[in-house]
């Protein structure tokens, strides 16, 4: 069986949902995880927020705005009466639901019971949809089957166990149709795999049911070689091994969730990424299967914090650096980047919510600079450190004030950090070295 899961866009209008209704009604039995239409994320994020900063005035405002949207798009996607009063009343209950919430005091888990809504209301409205259509579908709930560990890892075992009981509940149905993004948390509160994560969802069900392939169905057709939002003549990537769709994933290419083909990897499941706009395209395949060497693709993260950590004993002493790691392990902050030279270590993080503390254990046993606004720009593509052409990279050297280079660290990538205001013009100008052939 193939999993199939569709973006925000992809189920964002009724005119999209039809598309999606098309490429899924082939005649195969399938899984459809689905995200919340385009938006309605966003919102509920901030309808937390209001909450958290106790505007539950300005809360309730944006709970009513977006029923009435809901409402709008129910009677142009349903025209079947019944359906239709069926899949009001289950708006009606879950923005019922919404506005409880915003008397509440703010949580972490009042937050997750709330984002967790959107993928509820698409699932629900698009598996109504296929029923008025003939189409033969079952729900199949996620929080039925889908949860991570105290460590936020997906829980397989369990997951597999569940997953399978609930599908052989619906048996019959053709299609089943579930939530992206949702999940139990293992004290049976409701979570979420983070933002983007109903990409995660597939790939964990991929592994779970041992499909026969993932897809990830976006408006955009693949993984592009360069981030098409900042550079001009970008162009789709046809095929990805694991390793460089990972590395491209966690720093910093939009398209997928970085965790994305973590579950799938060892089980040799491919993930093709599809554009549902464009369902003809190509797309990208990521597979086992590694091509051609040299640079394939560049990507770029944004907010990250770089801190130099300088001290006179690091020189010919053993044992600095392990102090160093252990702080940032205690502050549980995970270091991205790393280059060390005889008197001073520089190292990067991108979650600096305990940055203070971290920096206030670090002063006791070195001197610290720290630069935030900083971005990872990263060059991915098998074997790339060895490859002739790569010296082209170095070029940038003229151009660009870079802040620090990891070489080395895996024969795949090459990763530079620049500060975020020269992100555009490094992104174009490694675009144009590399790839356009400008000749110097
Ligand atoms: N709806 C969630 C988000 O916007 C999950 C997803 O779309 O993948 O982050
Ligand atoms: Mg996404």
């Amino acid at each position: 069986m193939k999993v199939l899961k569709f973006g925000g866009t992809s189920v964002g209008s009724v005119q999209n949902m039809a598309n999606v209704k098309s490429i899924i009604n082939d005649g195969e039995k399938k899984i459809v995880v689905l995200s919340a239409m385009s938006g309605t994320t966003n919102q509920l994020v901030t309808i937390a927020e209001e909450i958290k900063n106790g505007n539950v005035e300005e809360a309730q405002n944006r709970v009513a705005e977006l029923e009435k949207g809901y409402e709008v798009t129910v009677d142009s996607l349903l025209s079947d009466a019944a359906l239709n009063e069926d899949v009001k009343a289950y708006v009606s209950k879950v923005f019922a639901f919404l506005n409880e919430c915003t008397n509440e005091t703010f949580s972490e888990n009042l937050e997750n019971r709330i984002v967790a809504q959107g993928e509820l209301l698409s699932t629900y409205m698009f598996n109504s949809f296929l029923n008025q259509e003939g189409v033969s579908s079952a729900l199949l709930p996620a929080l039925d089957f889908m949860r991570i560990d105290a460590f936020k890892e997906p829980n397989l075992d369990y997951i597999k166990e569940q997953l399978n009981a609930v599908l052989n509940v619906a048996e019959d149905a053709q299609i089943y149709i579930t939530q992206g993004f949702i999940c139990l948390d293992d004290n049976d509160n409701i979570s979420n795999l983070q933002r983007g994560g109903s990409d995660y969802t597939a790939t964990i069900i991929g592994a779970a049911i041992k499909a026969e392939e993932v897809q990830i169905w976006t408006d955009i057709d693949g993984m592009h070689n360069n981030d098409p939002r900042y550079v001009e003549n970008t162009h789709p990537i046809s095929n990805l091994s694991f390793d460089e769709a990972a590395e491209l994933a966690y720093f910093g290419a939009k398209i997928l969730h970085p965790q994305t083909v973590t579950p799938v990897r060892a089980d040799h499941i491919p993930v093709r990424l599809k554009n549902t706009m464009d369902p003809e395209a190509h797309g990208t395949l990521i597979s086992s299967t590694t091509s051609e060497n040299g640079i394939k693709a560049i990507a770029a993260k944004d907010g990250i914090t770089a801190i130099k950590i300088k001290s006179a004993r690091m020189l010919q002493a053993h044992g600095f650096l392990k102090k160093v790691f252990e702080i940032f392990e205690t502050h549980k902050t995970s270091i991205d980047m790393i280059t060390t030279s005889e008197v001073a270590v520089s190292l990067t993080i991108d979650d600096d919510r305990n940055l203070e503390a971290i920096l206030a254990e670090l002063d006791k046993i070195a001197t610290i600079e720290v630069d935030k606004n900083q971005s990872i720009v990263c060059l991915v593509g098998h074997s790339v450190v060895n490859h002739q052409d790569t010296y082209k990279l170095f070029q940038i050297l003229q151009d660009v004030k870079i802040r620090m280079i990891s070489y080395g660290g895996s024969k795949n990538n090459i990763s530079l950090l620049i500060d975020s205001k020269d992100k555009i013009n490094t992104l174009q100008k490694l675009n144009d070295y590399l790839f356009e052939l400008v000749t110097l």
